[in-house]
């Protein structure tokens, strides 16, 4: 076993460039990367070096698992009062592309696959203008009634922001205490997209600004409560601006610890305002996801969301850093409507079989990445020798 891995570890470093060397054996040795290293990375063109050096903090983390979740997309409205550049979700009350489900209709499908093994149900919209408070109090009791052990994960950050400044009329903190006495039991990671203010205003403008996005889950964190982060990328962003996006999640998690995966995912442009943009090519997206890797090294999980990426490549990603292939989701509208050609759900036995093929041991997870089920794999017992 012991010359194994120092048979492994041997091959690994040979398989890294000398121009990335250093970095290397900086991760071996568990030292924190800075934004300048990432931005190096970023700017390497070899792209299986990079593969490597994130498989080091795969391996220390995970070991050889990779997991997915048993889960349910229901987007209950796409009704907005935003109207983001890079969305072809949202839509105004007029427009014929505009929905809105009736709780009963959210109720109905959530038991359909409860009865089919879903652990959580994910629920995010637009940001309604007039559906009352007590509909989503409502909501997440009706869901809670269903199964006291079904996860609850709803809702993003401008979500939150919103139902708090106009729905509710409280504070943050009241309408998060609120939703969780309801049911809520985790925050979604969207809405993030890139941090920097003059993207933002590009692509997003008059969403929330990044101190605001990251003060919801600095608060829901606080109450000892857990979410997950994403990064849109592939847009009009700089690799400086994904960096600076990942060095504030980096810190966010050193001050609250809340966070139990990162989620990055290519902007699907083709239906939205922002055609015009050339989607990220494969090796930008694993690039990214590698670097994401290396430089979140106090995160423990990291999802190739194969919903923007499509299977194969999200298969591929498993080499460059990723341990999580999401879920099985049933029904995904938000990428779907910007033109995403991947399927809308997925079966255990494809995810399983992806896992496997890529090398690595599938393992269904909750909410918390926790496995069920199966054999738990002590990461420690396939960490490589650094
Ligand atoms: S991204 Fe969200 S907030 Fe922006 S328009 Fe779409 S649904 Fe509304």
């Amino acid at each position: 076993m012991c010359q194994d891995r120092i048979v492994k570890s041997f091959t690994r470093s040979r398989l890294v460039s000398s121009s990335l060397f250093s970095l290397y054996e900086k991760v071996c040795a568990g030292e924190r990367i800075t934004e300048q290293d990432a931005i190096t990375l970023f700017r390497s063109d070899d792209l299986n070096s990079l593969g490597q050096i994130a498989s080091v903090i795969r391996q220390r983390k995970n070991g050889n698992r990779a997991t997915y979740i048993l889960n349910r997309y229901i987007n209950y409205s796409n009704i907005c009062v935003l109207s983001c550049q890079f969305c072809a979700f949202g839509a105004r009350k007029r427009d014929p592309h505009a929905f809105e489900m009736a709780i009963s209709e959210i109720e109905n499908a959530t038991a359909e696959s409860l009865r089919g093994g879903i652990t959580e149900v994910h629920m995010v919209g637009g940001l309604h203008p007039t559906l009352p408070g007590e509909w989503y109090i409502e909501l997440l009791e009706t869901l809670r009634a269903l199964d006291p052990n079904l996860h609850i994960k709803a809702f993003t950050a401008i979500e939150i922001r919103h139902l708090a400044e106009r729905i509710f009329k409280i504070s943050i903190r009241d309408t998060l205490e609120m939703l969780r006495r309801a049911g809520l039991n985790s925050l979604t990671g969207g809405g993030a997209e890139i941090f920097d203010p003059v993207v933002r205003d590009r692509i997003c403008r008059g969403k929330e600004t990044a101190e605001e996005w990251k003060d919801v889950h600095r608060i829901w964190h606080g109450m000892g409560q857990r979410s997950t982060c994403t990064m849109l990328f592939g847009h009009i962003e700089t690799i400086e601006q994904r960096v600076d996006h990942l060095r504030q999640l980096r810190e966010l998690q050193d001050e609250t610890h809340g966070f139990t995966g990162f989620v990055p995912f290519a902007f699907v442009p083709e239906t939205t305002e922002l055609s015009h943009i050339r989607p990220a090519s494969a090796v930008d997206q694993l690039r990214t996801l590698a670097v994401s890797r290396i430089y979140l090294d106090n995160f423990d999980h990291l999802t190739g969301y194969w919903i923007a990426m499509t299977l194969p490549l999200a298969q591929v990603s498993l080499c460059y850093g990723v341990d999580d292939l999401h879920g099985t989701l049933k029904e995904e509208r938000i990428f779907h409507m910007a033109g995403s050609k991947t399927p809308q759900e997925q079966t255990v036995e494809t995810l399983e079989r992806t896992i496997r093929e890529a090398g690595y041991e599938p393992m269904q997870r909750d909410s918390y990445y926790r496995p069920i089920g199966g054999d738990a794999v002590d990461p420690s017992e396939t960490v490589l020798a650094s």
